[in-house]
Order: structure tokens, then sequence, then C-alpha cells
């Protein structure tokens, strides 16, 4: 099974901590239900920093990070049905499950109760660890694989795999639509394709930001309303409004005082975890049959709902096309929230 593996140039972090460069790495031969997909770019997610930083702890090293994958077919397993040489693909967070747990037999692959297998920093059912898309090529199994429709360019499709479906599935699942009141919180990677998706279905979206200094973008980007955290007036001012709130910041936040601007029957759901426990009042709850929750990414479905859903509306992420040298001055402007909002390497220069 190890034969005829092809060694392909990738940009790695070779040990936690240390900054990533260029290097390569292998990938498997395209199997009978594969695809070889040409990588053409490939987002920085905060994650990708997380993992290359070792943040969560347990990294495989060297790590080629990358979840946020366009590209094309460049060549197809004998088997494969669903795609053929030359398609527009994408890959997000994870290229395989176990395929036979309830999940993923529902169609909930993300939520596989093996925990699937991710795009990168884990290791495959070859035993074989995964290399992501900071990368020329990546081979994926078709079923693992998304079709990006025309009407997006790849760039700008990119970011959608990870930080457009992360968004996009509390929305559908908290059924974001007219005559809904959502307010996403902070206008980061996430946030910014939060606001896009959820004016795109029709709910009435309120950005709430630390500051005002992004207002003009949020406005923009399809916001109704944009308010600042840090006035206490805001809390007070919107107390009981929205049908959902989706917290993106992995900041920890006062649970108790978003929980209050939920009304009744509504959702605080994150997609954005702090480090650490957070503490609630669950009278906060109690006393408006409120819901707090958590959601993460989507499924392979879902995913192609999204990239559908974003094509038919002309959405894609607004994002800065980076160099692959570059990717260590992008992982500090990431951390130092200068970029608005998704850093793209270009993989024609890896
Ligand atoms: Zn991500
Ligand atoms: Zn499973």
């Amino acid at each position: 099974m190890t034969t005829n593996v092809t060694t392909v140039p990738a940009y790695a972090a070779p040990a936690a901590n240390a900054p990533l460069e260029r290097t390569t790495v292998p990938r498997r031969p395209v199997g009978e239900h594969d695809v070889l997909i040409e990588i053409k770019y490939a987002g920085i997610c905060h994650s990708d920093i997380h993992q290359a930083r070792n943040g969560w702890g347990e990294g495989i090293f060297p790590m080629v990070p990358g979840h946020e994958i366009a590209g094309i077919v460049a060549e197809v397993g004998p088997g494969v049905s669903r795609f053929q040489v030359g398609d527009r693909v994408g890959v997000g967070c994870f290229v395989d499950s176990c395929r036979e747990c309830a999940y993923c037999l529902q169609g909930l692959e993300q939520y596989c109760v093996t925990g699937g297998t991710g795009t990168y920093n884990a290791v495959g059912t070859d035993g074989e660890p995964t290399y992501g898309g900071y990368s020329s090529h990546i081979v994926v199994d078709e079923n693992y694989t998304l079709r990006i429709p025309e009407g997006i360019s790849l760039d700008e499709a990119a970011p959608l795999l990870c930080a457009g479906i992360t968004l996009y599935s509390p929305l559908a699942h908290w059924q974001a639509g007219p005559g809904k009141k959502v307010a996403i919180v902070g206008l980061g990677g996430l946030g910014h394709m939060g606001v896009k998706i959820a004016h795109a279905l029709g709910a009435e979206v309120t950005v709430l930001s630390q500051s005002l200094k992004k207002q003009e973008d949020g406005l923009k980007l399809g916001a109704d309303h944009y308010y600042a955290t840090s006035d206490p007036a805001t809390f007070t001012e919107l107390a009981g409004t929205f049908d959902l709130v989706i917290s993106t910041v992995s900041a920890p936040l006062d649970f108790n005082a978003y929980l209050g601007l939920v009304r009744t029957d509504g959702a605080l759901v994150n997609v954005g975890a702090p480090e650490e426990p957070v503490s609630v009042n669950l009278f906060s709850l109690i006393g408006g049959r409120k819901t707090l929750a958590g959601s993460m990414i989507g499924s392979i479905a879902e995913t192609q709902e999204m990239l559908d859903f974003c094509a038919e509306h002309g959405l894609g992420a607004e994002i800065e096309v980076i160099r692959a040298e570059q990717i260590n001055e992008a992982y500090e402007r990431v951390l130092a929230s200068d970029v608005r909002y998704r850093f793209v390497i270009d993989a024609a220069t890896i």
C-alpha cells in the first residue's frame, strides 16, 4: 500500500512553536476512491496557529497545517464516481471518519464517535500522519471532498471550508432567517462569514464587537446594527432581543451578560471556546427557557449545501492573498487581529 508514495512540497512547523519552513511531505498513492487535488489556495485558520504552537497538546510534528483547501482535481482513482479531472474542489477540517457510528450514518460525520480523521495533525486509517493544505497537492477520499461551484473564486472559497461552515451550521440548525434577530459576537475570520451568511439567509443581523472600530466594515458585510460590548449600555439596550447569539470569540466572555441578550426560547451558541472553564448562573437559562450550546463545523452534506448557498448568493470570504514565505508573518498578524478577514496562501508559491 505504500508504493508510489509521492513527495510534495509543503510548509511545516518542524516542532511546537518553531516557525514554519519549506519542506516536503509524502502523499499516499491515489487509491480506488481517492482524488489527487492540485491545491490552489489554503486559508489560514486561527486553529492552525494554535496547533502549530501545540496549544491543545499532543501535536504531531512536523506539522503541515491547513484545513481550508481549494484546488483542482488532477487525478482520480478507478472507483471515483463523483469527480473528474479538472473539477473545482475543496477540503475542510476532516478527511475521513469511521463511516459506521450513529452520527456517520446520520450524516453528522463531524461528530463521529471516533473523532474522525483531521485533515492534519491526525493519523489516518493507514496509520500515517495526515498533512494539511499548506502544500502543493493532497490525496483525499472522494466522499470527504467538496465541490466548489462556479460563481465563487477559489481563493475566496477556501475559507468557507472552515470559517464558512462553522457559522453556516449553527445558523441553519437554529433556523436563522426572515423575522429572526441574530447577533454575531466578534467580527474576525469567523464572525465576518457569520454576518454575510445570516444576512443572506434573511435574518436581521447585529454585530457585537469589543469596539466600533470595524463598524463600517460590518455594515458593508450585511449587518443591520453594530454595537460595542465595551459599552455597558449595549447590554441594557439589547436585553432580551435576540433569537440567536453566536459567539465566535475564544476570549472568556461574561456568559450571564450575553445570555441576558437572548429572548425566551432563544439560544447562545459558541463556536469559539475559551481555554478555561466558564461560570454560568443557570437562572439566566431557566428564566427564559434559553439554550446555551456549542457547534462544531458541519457535515460533508451540510458543507456542500453551504458552498452551494454561498455560490448562489455570491458570497466568499474577505481575503488577503499571501505568498508562502509570508506565513509566519501572517500568523503574527492573525494573533494581533490585524487581518481583514482571512489570509489565504497562494499554493503556487509553496
Ligand atoms: Zn479552522
Ligand atoms: Zn463515525
